[in-house]
């Protein structure tokens, strides 16, 4: 087994080994490598001290901040390294941090301290991969399995669940049977991981390959962390658009959206208020009359819960609203796309794409019609159409020459954009400029 080590990282382990100490790469940077893909980052494990580390690093710029709990910052040809001492982790008081962090001499018991035997595996040109709990094993055979008692490493941090179902899509692994059993027992703990890392690891949870099968598999992991959605569990659509109950259905178009995390959320929470707005008429047939906007509002309310930025918020919560958004002509996607920018409005497609390849296959075919609408915008903007106010051939100024004065600039300015839009005025100054005369109050 041979593992690709780029020279910087090289380097740092070559210090290390010079100076006499072990050093490794290890944990996700072993795992991705094997896998064939290309790791984020490269992490090292030495049985250097950290009073040790910089005397060997003293030569080279390194960043301090993690230094009391063994870890120093190398930043070795402008990339950062983190280089830490072997260490197991004492007890776990409040199930997040260890209460005390203690050195060790031994490689095996820093393997051990981690969280599945993919995570746990190590390597060095010297010595090749250092796999004590079959990891290698378990990436052939696909499958996330902790290290040691799963209902004891989740107590000691239930983060380490969330992390079992996020890699579980991401690599679209299975979880092994009794690390699996001990992801439902105990997921209630989640409760005291704090919200932001809840949301980092909710979002690549969402942005897997695997997502529908964790979503499937771990639906009660999710209704811990998003409460709102257990009602979609099994709720019956009633409708003869739909071949799905609303989870599955929201777990199908999840797995189909684009690969970004504003798309892919929008995706799970775009239907979250169905059970709430639904009611069937005289025949039995469900209605969600108000899903698109109470689903808007609540996921807004979740999103603020779990500590997002308030951009990702604002974003997801108006791709929820207009997930319904028809399309009737092209001046109505184009005034559309004039509102939210070509970024959210590729979104919009993908999630509305998402949502028709999840209901009855008589729905597929306004897939192909959703891409003709994306072709449309995109050859829009790159033929500089006139898409927003800097674009018209007037400005705030002109308008307050023409006597307009405040609020009303905004709004005449609004009014001649969305004229153009239509095809009612051309983008010429003197035509727009008569128009707004014409229409001063
Ligand atoms: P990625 O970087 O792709 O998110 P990763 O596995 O590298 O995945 P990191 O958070 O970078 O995750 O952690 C690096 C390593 O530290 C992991 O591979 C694992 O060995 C260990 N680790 C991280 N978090 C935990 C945890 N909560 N409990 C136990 N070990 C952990
Ligand atoms: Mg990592």
């Amino acid at each position: 087994m041979r593992i690709a080590i780029p020279l910087p990282v090289r380097r740092v382990i070559g210090a290390l080994e010079d100076g006499g100490y072990e050093a490794y790469i290890v944990g996700g940077c072993v795992r991705d490598s094997i896998l064939g893909r290309s790791p984020d980052d490269f992490d090292v494990t030495t049985n250097a001290t950290p009073e040790e580390m910089l005397r060997v690093f003293r030569d080279m710029h390194t960043i301090e901040t993690g230094l009391r709990h063994g870890t120093l910052t190398v930043l070795c040809d402008k990339m950062p390294i983190e280089v830490t001492t072997y260490r197991i982790d004492g007890e776990y008081l409040d199930r997040r941090r260890p209460s005390e962090i203690q050195f060790t001499e031994s490689l095996t018991e820093d393997l051990a301290r981690r969280d599945f035997t993919i995570n746990a595996m190590a390597y060095s040109e010297k010595d090749g991969l250092i796999d004590p709990f079959g990891g290698r094993d378990d990436l052939a055979r696909r499958l996330i399995r902790a290290v040691g008692e799963p209902e004891k490493r989740f107590s000691e941090d239930a983060l380490r669940i969330l992390r079992a179902v996020r890699f579980a899509s991401t690599l679209s692994f299975s979880v092994e049977e009794k690390t699996a059993a001990a992801v439902h027992e105990l997921c209630n703990e989640l409760d005291e991981i704090s919200k932001e890392r809840i949301f980092s690891e909710l979002k690549k949870i969402v942005c897997g390959d695997g997502a529908y099968s964790a979503l499937m598999e771990f639906s009660d992991v999710l209704g811990v962390i998003i409460p709102e959605i257990r009602d979609s569990f099994g709720f019956d659509q009633h409708s003869p658009y739909h071949k799905y109950d609303v989870w599955e259905h929201t777990a199908i178009a999840t797995a189909c959206a684009e690969k970004d995390s504003i798309t892919r959320l929008a995706t799970l929470l775009h239907d979250i208020a169905k059970p709430a707005c639904f009611r069937a008429d005289k025949n039995g047939r469900g209605h969600f009359k108000g899903h698109c906007d109470l689903g808007a509002e609540l996921s807004s309310a979740i999103l603020k819960r779990l500590k997002s930025d308030a951009d990702t918020i604002k974003k997801v919560s108006e791709l929820i609203r207009l997930h319904e958004f028809k399309h009737s002509s092209v001046q109505e996607s184009r005034l559309l796309l004039s509102e939210i920018g070509i970024e959210q409005f590729l979104r919009l497609i993908s999630l509305q794409k998402a949502d028709a390849s999840a209901k009855q296959d008589f729905c597929l075919p306004r897939n192909a019609e959703l891409d003709k609408i994306a072709e449309s915008a995109k050859s829009a903007v790159a033929n500089g159409e006139c898409l927003s106010l800097s674009a018209l051939a007037v400005n705030g100024r002109d308008m307050s020459e023409l006597g307009f004065c405040g609020t009303e600039i905004g709004e005449i300015l609004r009014t001649l954009l969305k004229a153009v839009i239509c095809g009612k005025l051309p983008n010429e100054k003197n035509a727009l400029m008569e128009f707004a005369n014409k229409n001063k109050s």
